[in-house]
């Protein structure tokens, strides 16, 4: 009788498509959030300040556990300091749907990467919570300790937190232990943070794009593919250090000439792949360095990423090719050393990306597929749970800057797409099940 009920109740709550998606979150309140979370940490030149672990993060974070309390969260703070809200389900025996951001900003960095997505998540619970909306699945909010410092918190969770990266001094002046205590998590207990397979049905991150796609474009959401490999090569050409002024220009072994080469080639050759990987020299420096001599050595840092590592690979032995020819025509050396950064892409559940775009679509919202460039909290839970990324524009493609900014009406978007992307989801795992 009682599974009876249960089911009628669901058809009534669930059942009809158009009821759903009528729930909508508050948007006034949301942006309201969102102004106010800005203030705590404001500087001069209008950008924030709120570095993990300074006192505007540990302020900040009063602000979002009270938001959270509200909301109808049973909040609490893990041994990584991550703010962790929980509501129940209907079905105490499922595994919760996750999702979260995180409200640590870069110095002198923008309002909206992290809290747009921290504040959707909570705005999201309230709104269920005011419509007496129940889930299946509980849910869980989590707000996570220090983002742009080195994904610190969601390494945690995936166990991925060494020792010695609590030793690290963070943007705050702190050692990454002394601010994870600071914060009131237990830097000797992280250890048992670690998260297994199975124990996150799916995680769920809203985020600004921070590249300038569905701005130029003028798409609302962005269906997250994956978030890229990063992989980096330092080339370095050796010719003959010399006179500048004394050495004719036929008797000379400059390594420059290569490597500058090589800086052109690298675009043309990154360009010459069909796909949105990218390529980059962001980093050359020439030895000894001086402006009256002809440089002995050269090194030049390239950059690839991409969600598909074969891709990388492949762009990679194209730029490893040119760069003998190169070296051979002057007359140089080259040699190569691979420095690893993220090897591996993090790939978004393509169900979950699937229920992302219909959800974006019944909302009336446009959407396109499309990978993430920046490393964000997702990568890391992906290593134990199914993650889905959802990405509204970024006005010029502007992030970690005061400039940086989204619209309220692309941020309430997102999170009517989080929304109703956890309502599909509940109804979706559950009856997998
Ligand atoms: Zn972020």
């Amino acid at each position: 009788m009682k599974s009876f009920l249960l089911s009628l109740f669901f058809f009534i709550q669930f059942g009809i498509g158009y009821c759903q998606i009528e729930l909508k979150i508050n948007k006034v309140r949301l942006n309201n959030s969102i102004q106010k979370l800005s203030t705590y940490g404001k500087n001069e030149a209008g950008g924030s300040d709120r570095v993990a672990y300074s006192e505007y993060d540990r302020e900040a974070r009063k602000y979002i556990k009270d938001l959270m309390i509200k909301a109808g969260l049973e909040v609490s703070t893990d041994f990584a300091g991550n703010i962790i809200g929980k509501k129940a389900g209907l079905n105490p025996a499922l595994k919760p749907i996750a999702f979260g951001s995180h409200i640590d900003e870069v110095p002198n960095g923008g309002d909206y990467d992290g809290p747009v997505g921290s504040l959707s998540a909570i705005e999201v619970v309230q709104t269920l919570s005011e419509n007496n909306w129940p889930t299946r699945h509980p849910l869980e909010v989590i707000i996570f300790t220090n983002e742009e410092g080195g994904v610190i918190g969601s390494r945690a969770l995936a166990g991925q937190l060494s020792n010695e990266a609590l030793k690290i001094k963070s943007s705050s002046g702190l050692t990454q232990y002394e601010g994870i205590k600071a914060v009131g998590g237990n830097p000797d207990r992280i250890s048992e943070l670690k998260r297994n397979s199975g124990d996150i049905a799916a995680f769920l991150e809203l985020h600004i794009e921070q590249g300038g796609n569905l701005d130029r474009e003028g798409i609302d959401i962005g269906v997250v593919e994956g978030i890229v490999a990063i992989e980096w090569y330092e080339f370095t050409f050796k010719g003959l250090a010399n006179h500048a002024g004394t050495t004719p220009m036929d008797m000379r072994k400059d390594p420059m000439l290569p490597a500058s080469r090589l800086v052109l080639a690298v675009n043309e050759i990154v360009n010459s792949f069909d796909g949105a990987q990218v390529a980059t020299v962001g980093k050359i420096e020439a030895f000894p360095g001086a402006g009256n001599v002809i440089p002995g050595e050269v090194k030049l840092n390239v950059e690839i990423r991409d969600l598909s590592s074969d891709k990388i690979h492949q762009v990679y032995q194209a730029i490893e090719k040119k760069a003998e020819i190169l070296a051979q025509e002057s007359g140089t050396t080259v040699s190569i050393n691979h420095i690893e950064v993220a090897s591996k892409p993090a790939l978004a559940n393509p169900e979950i990306q699937k229920v992302i775009e219909s959800s974006a679509k019944e909302l009336g919202l446009s959407s396109k597929y499309l990978p993430s460039g920046a490393g964000h909290d997702s990568q890391e839970i992906a290593k134990f749970a199914p993650i889905g990324m959802i990405f509204i524009p970024s006005k010029n493609g502007i992030s970690h800057s005061p400039q940086e900014y989204s619209s309220p009406e692309d941020i309430s978007n997102g999170a009517n797409v989080l929304l109703h992307t956890i309502l599909a989801l509940d109804q979706k795992l559950s009856s997998n099940n």
